[in-house]
């Protein structure tokens, strides 16, 4: 009977087997379907905690993580046929009972998620071209700045927004008036004459009150310099940590720009390392078209596959062995993922749905979380509800509220 399982491909140190049977324990509390792991018993340090095994040997000449490479590019030789497969690097977390809906988006030969960001942005990682080198000290800057930044933000979001989804919502609008009221009347701030003759002849839209009545029917207490909602909810309180805050932001992000989003964004812009170097020794090495830059490539963390992509994975393989040799290329298996696909003229094709490959990036400017509601790209106005979450960096950290989060669910 044709299944649909679930395989990992894992070998080698304590801390990977640890974060194996971590992402393991999490599938097996979320779905019924069945687990294979593929490995190479000899290279173990850790036990893994499972029945189906396939115990595999792999070269001696390669390391353990280009081992595990090396049986993942290689799982349609390894699994028997006949039956759908959703692969699942170690670190990938089902975090909802709807996980095991990845195999109905599954489409012949393999079908993949994608990355989180174009292959521009990750060119610099996948091979040692010195970009990195030459802008590190740019990209550290950048990354203490958003630790800063979030930090910032958690604190102020624990203590000052409204836990109700529908507050949160207008809590966020509210925030969206005042900063349009700022910058409207930036300039009657500079010259009180005509903020004067204004307030006398043009009340609105000169009048804090008046304004946010105007806008959403929010209520000002001007005495207790508080905020509420149409419905008595109280949105804003002006003795909070607010001002900390937004002087943060602007500091930082926003010399010009009243919005945060878009300040974010051309913050983020002048920080990111980007190249095509990948891009050319995919190129020469490989004698293919060369990829776009701005292509977002697939992310190998999650992929559905049956018995046809054997041609697929044969490139693969073939081309992850290679670069394995080279020293200009990271051991790593996604640049010659990208390499596959431009190959095989597949990168038009619809990738997987994202809630099943949630890249949870630490970093990143625009996600957001938050534990009663989930993630955001919005600020808080739409939710993202993943099945399957990838938490490739700070895996473990329990200062981090997503791991935090993670963990408390079952
Ligand atoms: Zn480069």
């Amino acid at each position: 009977m044709k299944e649909n399982i679930f395989v990992y491909a894992v070998c080698g140190s304590e801390k990977h087997i640890a974060t194996f049977n971590f992402s393991l324990r999490h599938l097996k509390y979320f779905t019924g379907n069945p687990v294979i792991v593929v490995t190479d018993e000899a290279r173990n340090k850790g036990k893994i905690n499972h029945d189906n095994i396939l115990n595999v040997p792999t070269p001696h000449s390669l390391t353990d993580k280009e081992a595990s490479i090396w049986l993942k590019t290689r799982l349609p030789e390894i699994v028997p046929p006949g039956n759908t497969y959703c692969y699942l690097d170690s670190d990938v977390i089902a975090v909802s009972g709807r996980a095991a809906d990845v195999f109905m988006h599954f489409n012949p030969p393999v079908k993949f998620a994608l990355d989180h960001c174009p292959s521009d942005e990750f060119s610099p990682w996948a091979v040692r071209c010195e970009c990195i080198e030459r802008d590190r000290e740019k990209h550290e800057r950048y990354l203490l700045l958003m630790n800063q930044y979030r930090q910032s933000e958690e604190k102020y979001i624990e203590r000052n927004v409204p836990k109700r989804e529908v507050s949160y919502k207008r809590f966020i609008h509210l925030r969206d008036v005042m900063t349009d009221f700022k910058w409207k009347t930036s300039i009657t701030e500079k010259n009180i004459m005509l903020k004067y003759f204004l307030l006398l002849f043009r009340p609105y839209p000169y009048r804090f009150g008046t304004f946010l009545k105007r806008h959403g029917g929010y209520e000002w207490d001007r005495w207790k310099r508080r905020i509420y909602d149409t419905d008595g909810t109280l949105l804003y309180d002006d003795a909070d940590p607010y001002p900390d805050f937004t002087r943060f932001v602007e500091e930082h992000f926003a010399p010009e720009e009243s919005r945060k989003i878009l300040a974010e964004r051309k913050a983020r812009d002048s920080f990111k390392v980007r190249c095509t170097h990948l891009h050319e020794s995919i190129r020469n090495k490989f004698n293919i078209p060369e990829p776009e830059p701005k292509w977002r490539h697939w992310n190998g963390g999650v992929f559905l596959f049956n018995e046809t992509a054997k041609e697929f994975f044969e490139t693969w393989h073939r081309f992850t062995l290679e670069i394995f040799s080279d020293p200009y290329w990271e051991k790593r298996d996604q640049g010659t993922l990208i390499a596959t696909v431009w190959k095989q003229g597949m990168q038009e094709r619809n990738p997987l749905p994202e809630v099943f490959n949630f890249i949870a990036d630490y970093n990143s400017e625009n996600l957001k979380f938050d534990p009663g509601n989930g993630f955001t790209r919005d600020n808080f106005s739409t939710y993202i509800h993943p099945h399957l979450v990838h938490v490739y960096h700070h895996f473990g950290d329990k200062n981090w509220p997503v791991w935090k989060w993670i963990e408390s669910l079952i």
